[in-house]
């Protein structure tokens, strides 16, 4: 049922409720508080010292509103409890003058100030507050938490259906409340045991759900036929023996990985992750050599336009001589140019495209797609993952993703459970480690002076710029950086600005002049391409860097250092520097992400916060990690003893999981 229809939504509110995420009843009823509020109201002479505390007490006079200035006012009226006047403060609150009604009860959430007899309140409630355990639910401008709670209970005490479709023995098993009382006490719970009863269960119903969807598909793979991969290894050998460098043991270890998936019969799902420049491009390229010599075509998909076309440069050039064709697809080509493409990929004439999302279009079809690679696969959601595979003809093609966002095993195996894993975890020798140093403000003018020394060796500089929000008011952070540096440098220094507000165009306007070194330092938001590679770029510094996660910082990082020349990372900050230090100790992105997954969850891990793909609603894989691994457990029996033919629930589940049809 949509929300609109639910009595006392209004278009307005249902305009704001979608905001949230909220778009049906399921979903209303499935916000769930994020924490809770103890509320006991405090006998008069217990109060302790400066605790904010809940007290009742009774109106003894009117209100008074005194307008100190603009934006201030304060409200003041006497109250009486236990037969004691006292006098009430609060401020700003001007407009509840008319509800504090003489002889009525209400609770004043404060402080109580002893000496003055004055009660400092930061909030009063009118509706019969007794004890009770109070859901404190996120928020949006223009819903507050009362009108939430409301909403939903009206829903709740309206006896709305609410199905508990997880199999009975499992509910057993583990001895689970029924869904409908779970959702009715994580919403109004009497207790710390209430919350907890109801928790258990909706922890274990959402794990249930998505590892019985991530375990079918991992099941499902294995099952389906792929294309048996049958080339000559002595060829791969040569290419390999030819390279300019020598392959780091995780290098080498993943290309026979993927070497061994290509010729097994079964489909390849394979996720290589590792550091930006760990060395995920040669292995790729291996891949697509096997496979040409296979006598199949490739296609390798990257996020952005300009990525596309660097790893164009990087392939041609590692694939000299060999006799490939290699052609790019990418939206800004013309349409006849794309139609001549479109044209020799039918006729099998080219063996490797190379693009960007233009890749995912009906009017593409190849004459015997063999490999599909996917470039910084977190920023394609799962439905794409899934709209290239099903370009292959007869049997489907072989997958291999390529991810620069290193995240803890635990985490990957659960949101990348369908796919097989291979980390890189190991870099190549030469590569420099990124001199990292957390500053103050304070010590800005050393980091001022480290910029200029770059400018003058010629190389360049990214400067980054938080945005917690992203409203136009945000955007001054930016600006206003821009101004400083201006000053700083006696506008000598040509400063680039690119933000997410900016439309495409002038977006790659201006990564072009920083590309070609037109633009010396460019201010930016954490908005723009990851993978971006300025090789000349050999400095990053990062403003208020305590608002950033490690494993974004680290990704960030990861944009500078990207030749044999040192590289620097200032990361600025007035707090939170002893979390900011990891930085300063390590680059090794799988440690850093263990880090982040630590201090601040799976919420924060860089990529999935944006690609929204996964944020479980009440469950936390770290937290709950024994509830995930009997989820798990469950679901596959569930599946393989194909015991969810009996539920109408899971046949369906299954059908939009596998695109059946
Ligand atoms: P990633 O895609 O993982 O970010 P790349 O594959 O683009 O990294 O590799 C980064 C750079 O390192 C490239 O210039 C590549 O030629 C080089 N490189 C890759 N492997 C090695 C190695 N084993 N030794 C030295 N250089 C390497
Ligand atoms: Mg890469």
């Amino acid at each position: 049922m949509n929300i609109e229809m639910l009595n006392g939504v209004g278009p307005k509110s249902a305009l704001l409720l979608k905001k949230i995420g909220i778009f049906t009843v399921d979903d209303l009823l499935e916000y769930y508080p994020y924490r809770y509020n103890f509320i006991n109201l405090i006998n008069f002479f217990d109060i302790p010292e400066n605790e904010v505390v809940y007290l009742k007490v009774k109106v003894a006079r009117e209100a008074k509103v005194m307008y100190i200035k603009r934006n201030f006012n304060t409200l003041s009226f006497t109250a009486i409890v236990n037969d004691i006047n006292i006098n009430v403060k609060i401020f700003n609150r001007g407009y509840l003058k008319q509800n504090i009604i003489v002889g009525k009860y209400l609770v004043l959430v404060g402080k109580y100030d002893k000496l003055r007899n004055t009660f400092i309140a930061n909030d009063i409630r009118f509706d019969g507050v007794e004890n009770k355990i109070e859901g404190i639910y996120h928020l949006t401008d223009g819903i507050n938490n009362n009108f939430l709670y409301k909403t939903i209970n009206k829903v709740l005490t309206d006896d709305y259906l609410i199905k508990d479709e997880l199999p009975e023995y499992l509910n057993n098993k583990y001895k689970l409340i029924k869904k409908c009382d779970a959702i009715n006490l994580i919403h109004n719970p009497k207790s710390q045991n209430d919350i907890d009863k109801a928790k258990v269960k909706l922890i274990y119903d959402e794990f249930f759900n998505y590892t019985f969807k991530i375990n079918l598909l991992k099941i499902n793979n294995k099952k389906e036929l792929g294309i048996k991969h049958n080339f000559n290894k002595e060829l791969i050998n040569e290419f390999l023996s030819e390279l300019p460098f020598k392959l780091t043991e995780d290098q080498l270890t993943t290309i026979h990985e993927v070497l061994s998936d290509l010729e097994k019969e079964s489909r390849m799902n394979r996720l290589i992750m590792g550091d930006v420049g760990s060395g995920k491009t040669i292995v790729a390229a291996v891949g697509i050599l096997a496979n040409f010599y296979s006598g199949y075509q490739s296609t390798f998909m990257a996020p952005t336009e300009i990525l596309a076309n660097q790893h164009l440069d990087t392939i041609t050039n590692l694939f000299k001589d060999l006799g490939l064709k290699i052609s790019i697809l990418t939206g800004s080509l013309t349409k006849k140019k794309k139609e001549v493409i479109y044209e020799s990929v039918k006729n099998g004439e080219i063996d490797l495209l190379i693009g960007t999302h233009a890749l995912i279009n009906d009017n593409l079809s190849f004459k015997n797609l063999g490999l599909v690679i996917t470039d910084e696969q977190h920023l394609f959601g799962v439905n794409q993952r899934n709209a290239l595979q099903n370009k292959g003809k007869a049997l489907k093609p072989d997958v291999l993703y390529l991810s620069a966002t290193p995240i803890p095993r635990t985490y990957a195996l659960t949101i990348y459970g369908d796919l097989d894993l291979s980390m890189i975890r190991t870099k190549p020798k030469m590569r420099l480690d990124i001199i990292t140093k957390v500053k103050s403000e304070k010590e800005i003018t050393d980091v001022l002076y480290k910029m200029l020394d770059e400018i003058k060796l010629g190389h360049q500089i990214f400067v980054v710029s938080p945005l917690i929000d992203n409203n136009e008011t945000d955007l001054k952070s930016v600006y206003l950086l821009l101004e400083k540096l201006n000053l700083a440098f006696k506008s000598k220094v040509n400063i680039g600005v690119i933000h997410g507000k900016m439309k495409q165009k002038e977006k790659d306007e201006i990564m072009n002049n920083f590309h070609k070194g037109i633009i010396k330092i460019l201010i930016s938001t954490t908005v723009i391409e990851v993978g971006i590679d300025i090789p000349n770029a050999t400095m990053m510094v990062i403003f208020n860097a305590e608002r950033f996660g490690l494993a974004t910082l680290h990704q960030l990082r990861g944009r500078v250092g990207r030749n044999d020349i040192q590289s620097y990372c200032y990361l600025i900050s007035e707090k939170d520097n002893d979390r900011l230090k990891v930085m300063e100790e390590s680059s090794d992105g799988f440690y850093i992400s263990e880090k982040d997954f630590e201090q601040r969850g799976q919420g924060n891990l860089f990529g999935i916060e944006q690609s929204g793909e996964l944020l479980f609603k009440i469950a936390d894989i770290k937290r709950d990690s024994k509830i995930l691994i009997s989820a798990s457990n469950d679901s596959k029996e569930f599946i393989i003893n194909n015991m969810y033919k009996d539920y109408e629930y899971y046949k369906n589940l299954e059908k939009q999981t596998l695109f059946l049809d």
